[in-house]
C-alpha cells in the first residue's frame, strides 16, 4: 500500500469528472490503502483526499477531519466510495487549502450543513450528516470527483485567493 505521488494543478486530471465505482473488490480496496498511505504522507492535518489526487479518476475519496486538533466534532475516518451530497443548507465562508495546489489558498462559499450518502469498501450504504468544517471537507473531496478544485469556486480573484506565505 505504497503511498502515490500527488497530482499538481494544472494537470487535466483534476479537471476530468471521475467514474462510478462499480465493483467492491480488492482494486478498490487497494486504491483506498494507497490514498491512505498517501494521505498520510501529506502534510500533517491533511483532513482530505480524492482519488483524482494520486491519479485514480474513480469516485473515492477520503475524509478525517480528526487529523486537525482545531477541529475535534466529526466522524473521523470515512472511506466514501461513489459519495454524493443528497441534502444541504445554510452557509459559511472557510479558507480551503488543497494538497494539489499546494501554493495557495483561498475563501471559498459552501454550505453550512449537507448530508453525504456514500458507499463503504464492502458496498454497504452510508448516510452522513455533517455541519461545519466536515461539512466543507466532504464539499471540497466531491468535488474533487466532479472534476472541479476550490479556484473553481473563487468569487473574486482579486480578494479571496492568497499565495501562502512560505511559497
Ligand atoms: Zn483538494
Amino acid at each position: 500500500m505504497p503511498a502515490r505521488p500527488l497530482v499538481l494543478y494544472p494537470d487535466p486530471r483534476l479537471k476530468t469528472p471521475c467514474a462510478p465505482i462499480e465493483a467492491f473488490d480488492e482494486t478498490v480496496r487497494a486504491w483506498a490503502e494507497d490514498l491512505l498511505a498517501s494521505m498520510d504522507a501529506a502534510p500533517p492535518r491533511t483532513v482530505g483526499i480524492a482519488a483524482p489526487q494520486v491519479g485514480i479518476l474513480s469516485r473515492l475519496a477520503i475524509v478525517d477531519t480528526s487529523r486537525n486538533p482545531k477541529h475535534p466534532d466529526g466522524h473521523g475516518l470515512l472511506i466514501l466510495v461513489n459519495p454524493i451530497i443528497i441534502a444541504a443548507e445554510g452557509e459559511q465562508i472557510f479558507r480551503e487549502g488543497c494538497l494539489s495546489l499546494p501554493d495557495y489558498t483561498a475563501n471559498i462559499r459552501r454550505s453550512q450543513k449537507v448530508t453525504v450518502r456514500a458507499a463503504d469498501l464492502s458496498g454497504q450504504s452510508l448516510v452522513i450528516d455533517a455541519e461545519g468544517f466536515e461539512a466543507v471537507v466532504l464539499q471540497h473531496e466531491i468535488d474533487h470527483l466532479d472534476g472541479l478544485l476550490f479556484l473553481d469556486r473563487v468569487a473574486n480573484v482579486k480578494t479571496d485567493l492568497f499565495r501562502r506565505k512560505n511559497a
